[in-house]
Parts: C-alpha cells; sequence; structure tokens
C-alpha cells in the first residue's frame, strides 16, 4: 500500500559533539520516505531549488522512492542549520532558509490520487492542510510538527491536528500543545481537545508512548497506552532526523499491514525505534541510505530482547 508524504526535502548543515557537515541531504519527507522505504512504497509531494541534482534525487530512486510529485523550482533548497552542542534530545536551529518552500503551492500527480495512507511530514500546516484537502479519499492520515508551528502558528495547525488519525510529536511538544508538562495530562488534552484519535508521544533517547483514544481502532474499545523502548547506544553521532526516521517506520509498517489493530500499533512503534536507532548512527541520512531488511529484523528482535520479562 502506498503512503504518499508531503514535507520538507532540505540541505542540513549540522553540528553535533562528533563534528560538523555541511549542506547533507535532509529534511523530514527525506528522511521519513527513505525510512519508510524499507516497509512499503513511498511517493513524494515536495518541492527542491536548482542545487539539488540527479545525484540527490538518485538517493531517494535507489530506494524506490517515487520522486514524480517532486518539484524542481528556480531558486535554492529549504536549508536547514542547527546544533546538538548542548542537548543531544533537542535540535538547536541556528537558521532555516525556506528558500523554495515559500512560494510552493503543492500538486498531486494523477497516478498519486489513489494513495491510501498520507503523512504530513513537518513543513508550514497551511501546506500540510493543503495537500490533506487534496487527498480526502485516504484510508488514514498521521501527522508530525515542530515546536515552531505550535508557539507561533496555532491557529494555523489546528485544523491540521482536526484531520489527523495519528500525531507524532515529541514530549516537549506535547507539553506546549497540552498547555501541561505531564505527559498523560497533555496526552488527553490532545486526544480529546484537539482531534487526534492517537497520539505518539517521543521521548528521544528513552523511547516513545502511545496513547489512544476509543475512535483509533474500529471494532475495538480503545486501548492502554504503550509504551516502546529506544536502543540505548554508546554513540549518538546525530539525531537529525531521528523523529521523521520513527514516524517512516511507524507508518511503513502500519502500511504494509491489512488493518490497523492494537498490536499492530504497538509493532509500528517497536519499528519506528529500530528506524530512528539506525539514522543516529551517522551524519543526515547516510544510514537510513544503506541498511538491510536483515539489519532492521536483527535490531527489532534486539528491542523485543531489551524490554521483554520472561
Ligand atoms: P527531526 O530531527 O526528525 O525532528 O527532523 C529534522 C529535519 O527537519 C531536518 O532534516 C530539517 O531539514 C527539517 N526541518 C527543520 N526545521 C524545519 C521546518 N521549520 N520546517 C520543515 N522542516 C524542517
Amino acid at each position: 500500500m502506498s503512503i504518499l508524504v508531503v514535507g520538507s526535502v532540505a540541505f542540513d548543515t549540522i553540528e553535533t559533539p562528533y563534528g560538523k557537515r555541511e549542506r547533507c541531504l535532509g529534511g523530514a519527507a527525506t528522511h521519513f520516505a527513505l525510512a519508510a522505504s524499507y516497509f512499503t512504497q513511498v511517493r513524494m509531494i515536495a518541492v527542491v531549488g536548482e542545487d539539488f541534482t540527479a545525484e540527490h534525487e538518485a538517493v531517494l530512486r535507489r530506494r524506490g522512492i517515487d520522486t514524480l510529485g517532486l518539484e524542481h523550482a528556480k531558486g535554492k533548497s529549504f536549508h536547514w542549520s542547527g546544533d546538538y552542542l548542548e542537548d543531544l534530545n533537542a535540535a538547536h536551529t541556528r537558521q532555516t532558509d525556506l528558500n523554495v518552500f515559500q512560494e510552493f503551492d503543492p500538486k498531486i500527480p494523477a497516478g498519486y490520487m489513489d494513495s491510501k495512507y498520507l503523512f504530513l511530514a513537518n513543513i508550514d500546516p497551511v501546506l500540510q492542510l493543503r495537500v490533506r484537502k487534496l487527498m480526502p479519499k485516504v484510508r488514514m492520515v498521521c501527522g508530525d510538527t515542530m515546536n515552531y508551528w505550535i508557539s507561533a502558528h496555532l491557529e494555523k495547525l489546528k485544523p491540521v491536528l482536526a484531520e489527523l488519525d495519528v500525531l507524532l510529536i515529541n514530549d516537549g511538544e506535547a507539553a506546549m500543545l497540552g498547555g501541561v508538562k505531564n505527559t498523560v495530562r497533555a496526552a488527553e488534552h490532545i486526544l480529546t481537545e484537539l482531534g487526534p484519535k492517537a497520539v505518539v508521544i517521543k521521548h528521544g533517547e528513552y523511547g516513545a508512548t502511545g496513547f489512544f483514544s476509543k475512535r483509533i481502532f474500529a471494532g475495538h474499545k480503545g486501548a492502554r497506552p504503550f509504551r516502546a523502548p529506544a536502543l540505548p547506544l554508546a554513540d549518538v553521532v546525530d539525531p537529525t532526523g531521528a523523529g521523521d526516521s520513527f514516524a517512516g517506520g511507524f507508518y511503513g509498517y502500519i502500511a504494509s499491514q491489512p488493518e490497523l489493530t492494537p498490536t499492530v500499533f504497538r509493532t509500528a512503534m517497536f519499528y519506528g525505534g529500530v528506524m530512528g536507532s539506525f539514522a543516529v548512527e551517522r551524519f543526515g541520512t547516510e544510514r537510513l541510505q544503506n541498511v538491510t531488511k536483515a539489519e532492521i529484523e536483527e535490531r527489532f528482535s534486539l528491542f523485543r530482547e531489551i524490554s521483554h520479562l520472561e
């Protein structure tokens, strides 16, 4: 089953305690698409500039990602620069240059209209909503956002949240959105007041917790919260894209299954953690370009092992 993703395709300049990289291929949609490509067919809606070459596109194509919806515009691609020098769990943004995204008007190729799963990766909520409205027939909508949109553009974000089956968000952002620091209460607020039927709150290196409303599973009464682990890693080289890679593994697995059940949702959270753990091992998208199915399954077993009581 195909996932259609809209979000940023970017060049990232990143500094971590392990070093600095200039303009590596990144962006929320890129990390997401690469991670999801190990589970299902992915189609992309985004815009890039003249600095995005055939070689960059080949990185996506080699993973079987459909780039027909990747518009090439005059000007420069989105550029993000940030560091993790103070806190490996929280990106510090130095600069964001929207560039070609400023004028972006998303168009959906006719061949994408049968996509069953829609992922609204991090980008201006106005664009997220526009793509959502252009795809009224999808089976499921899942989305991500970031602190910037919550604090400065909440009114634009609210109509997007109202469209979501599942919101993926980190714990700091959940606290902002829920208006309360406690994760359980923040999740409760999000589920009862803002629209998503389930929320997955990510705790960086400590894993993720899923919270469910009664509306999420057809034929089920809802489910208790579920905590999936993260793999304790000695070397976190670059956390950029960990959240999007989590989302890619999570949603890619869901799209590969015949229906959404509580077990499928929980397993998907494990696969999310697996793909996030690969993403942080190297700078940018380097690791996600070259992981194998066997490595994914091996790490999935490790996730089970570290969280299973005999
Ligand atoms: P993550 O670390 O998973 O939260 O996502 C990191 C990616 O998000 C980077 O590759 C950036 O290019 C991208 N990014 C950073 N800021 C923004 C923004 N304001 N809008 C869209 N994408 C962004």
